[in-house]
């Protein structure tokens, strides 16, 4: 893919794709309230500060863009050819924080979930969408059969209302 955009315009281009409430996210916070679950949003506390957290479930939702994250062999990751060495040091480097907060949350028990934003196109969304599903539902019914409590601090973050 050529290039033809200035190391600045790049970056502006790229930051604005980053950061909080980006479209593949609203997917699925969207699809996760309207199958009833509620959630918490971008909590501090927890490595990694997951996107989605359901608590109840134990979960974590990681909603990654694939090239922020580096996903590996995806057609939605290609290092720009303009100043491609430092940014592969800089997605090495969130590969790596990435693979890092995911161990530290199983450690502390939670289930990792990462849905990454090329299982999000129209094409595929609803695949990925049911199968989220699926993989919650199941995780319900055995919290439901062996019932534990977890807590957050409750300053953390609001529960989510989506419009
Ligand atoms: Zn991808």
């Amino acid at each position: 893919m050529p290039d033809h955009m200035t190391p600045e315009q790049r970056h502006r281009c790229m930051s604005r794709i980053r950061g909080k409430d980006t479209k593949p996210e609203m997917l699925v916070r969207r699809w996760l309230w309207s199958q009833g679950y509620r959630y918490r949003l971008h909590v501090k506390s927890l490595p990694g500060r997951p996107d989605v957290v359901l608590r109840k479930l134990r979960t974590v939702i990681f909603v990654n863009g694939c090239f922020w994250h580096g996903h590996e062999s995806c057609r939605g990751f290609r290092l720009p050819e303009t100043n491609e060495e430092f940014w592969r040091s800089k997605i090495d480097a969130n590969r790596r924080r990435d693979a890092r907060n995911a161990t530290l949350l199983r450690r502390m028990g939670w289930h990792v979930f990462t849905v990454w934003e090329c299982q999000l196109t129209p094409d595929s969304r609803r695949h990925t969408l049911l199968s989220l599903s699926r993989r919650l539902s199941a995780l319900l019914l055995a919290s439901c059969a062996r019932p534990t409590r977890y807590s957050l601090p409750d300053d953390e973050t609001a529960c989510a209302a989506e419009p």
